[in-house]
């Protein structure tokens, strides 16, 4: 099984993930954790470039998908061949929402890009944790991480939310919205439950 997490920032992806790490590991299942952009060293050294550097968003792009590329290569697809459970902070959709919503490239091109970075893999299950933009911001307030926000606007996030959501309505068998403003045991209810029925 390919799960994957996504979320504006803020909206309290980690500790989910965690969560529902361990619930895999009670199957028994061999777990592979990674996340996006990164996952491979190539991959890091890709991630530091794409959040600390000026450039084109055509490139940030480019760059996005390099490193999905390898992480697909090196991590996800080997896992999934043996059998592996993999679980990812964050993947294509996050490329729709972000480089697509947030920075408005083209839908087309980032579409262009998944055909040739993986034609036939997509997650299972995807769970996007959806929050009201000021809920966000409030949360990363607390954590001191508000340098986020601060960089972007919050017309960035709002079109990077935006587009999450028509990203979950167009593709619902496998996204599954969980509304990040409950509390976190609520959260854990939902997503114990969602974890049970997957076969
Ligand atoms: O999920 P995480 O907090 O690690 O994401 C770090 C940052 O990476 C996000 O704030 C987002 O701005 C950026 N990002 C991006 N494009 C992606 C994925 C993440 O700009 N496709």
């Amino acid at each position: 099984k390919f799960i994957t997490f996504e979320g504006i920032d803020g909206a309290g992806k980690s500790t989910h993930i965690r969560f529902v790490a361990d619930l895999i590991a009670t199957r028994g299942v061999e777990l592979v954790s990674s996340r996006e952009p990164g996952g491979t060293p190539l991959g890091e050294k890709l991630r530091e470039l794409v959040l600390h550097e000026k450039m084109h968003l055509e490139t940030e792009a480019l760059l996005v998908f390099a490193s999905r590329r390898e992480h697909i290569a090196q991590v996800i697809a080997p896992a999934l061949e043996r059998g592996a459970w993999v679980i990812s902070d964050r993947f294509t959709d996050a490329s729709f929402a972000y480089q697509g919503g947030g920075r408005g490239l083209d839908l087309a091109k980032i579409e262009a890009l998944e055909q040739w970075v993986h034609p036939q893999l997509q997650p299972d299950l995807t769970f996007l944790f959806d929050v009201p933009l000021e809920v966000a911001r409030a949360r990363l307030d607390a954590t001191r991480e508000l340098d986020k926000f601060e960089r972007e606007q919050s017309d960035f996030f709002s079109a990077a939310r935006a587009q999450y959501l028509r990203r979950a309505e167009q593709y619902p068998h496998r996204f599954r919205i969980i509304d990040s403003s409950q509390t976190i045991p609520q959260i854990q209810v939902q997503l114990a439950e969602i974890m049970g029925k997957l076969a």
